[in-house]
């Protein structure tokens, strides 16, 4: 297992799981989808793919179309929202499938429910020959099962590839103590417990996700994905992040 806090200009992460919110692909608009912006990661993405030689997968999830807690509190049954929330995440992969392609990365997505004309089914050993083969594998449909988030499915997928890390794209360059946007004194940490996240309910992600990667020992990695280049920075263990192990 490679270092994740030495900087040495060398891949760190053989293979990693990214994981985006939903709402990263709104880029300036209010909902939905924002190509413009799906192009910006693809590209990062694809720079990242040629120059550091990782084997990437991908987790979207779905906020910035529906949420199944959104769902139920405007009366919907929970279940039944919560699978919309899931067919949003399916909506959102197959964007970002479309700006990768765009930009030369051979893509595939595998949905957790299944749609065989619209993607691949889940497939675990399937999953793990595409990243072998270099392309870049998006898991949609969260887990494929109500009363889950995204960022637990991501750990999930990321436990099943055996990833070497999950890095977790944010709009800030990792966890800092305090809101860095509304709060001048916000300290940003270089590296975090599993325990300090989840005792001090710092809100990275999911705490089931969070004890998810505690319990397989896969590092969760913060960095900011409005930086060009960070995803590469990152990858080489170069640049700024929060790392939770
Ligand atoms: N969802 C679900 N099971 C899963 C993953 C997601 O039911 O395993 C639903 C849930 O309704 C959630 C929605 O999909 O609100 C969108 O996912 P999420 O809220 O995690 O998206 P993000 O906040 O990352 O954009």
């Amino acid at each position: 297992m490679p270092s994740d806090t030495e900087s040495t200009g060398k891949l760190v992460y053989k293979r990693v799981l990214l994981k985006l919110s939903g709402e990263a692909l709104m880029g300036p608009t209010e909902f939905g989808i924002h190509m413009p912006t799906c192009l910006q990661f693809a590209e990062e993405i694809a720079t990242a793919l040629r120059d550091t030689g990782v084997e990437l997968c991908l987790v979207i999830g779905g906020g910035n179309i529906f949420r199944g807690l959104a769902g139920a509190a405007n009366g919907m049954e929970r279940s039944q929202a919560d699978s919309m929330g899931m067919l949003a995440t399916v909506m959102n992969a197959l964007a970002m499938q479309s700006a990768l392609e765009q930009v030369g990365v051979p893509t595939r997505v595998q949905s957790a429910i299944p749609m065989d004309t619209v993607c691949e089914p889940y497939i675990r050993r399937r999953a793990i020959r595409h990243m072998e083969k270099k392309r870049v594998v998006i898991f949609a449909a969260g887990t494929g099962n109500p009363y889950f988030t995204t960022d637990t499915g991501a750990a999930l997928r990321a436990a099943e590839m055996s990833c070497d890390a999950m890095f977790k794209g944010t709009q800030v360059d990792g966890v800092y103590s305090a809101d860095p946007k509304k709060d001048a004194d916000a300290e940003r940490y270089d590296h975090l417990a599993y325990q300090d996240v989840l005792a001090r309910d710092l809100r990275v992600m999911d705490a089931s996700a969070v004890s998810l990667m505690r319990d397989t020992n896969i590092p969760i990695v913060v960095f900011s994905l409005h930086k060009k280049g960070s995803l590469q920075d990152v990858l080489l263990g170069l640049g700024t992040s929060t790392v939770i192990s």
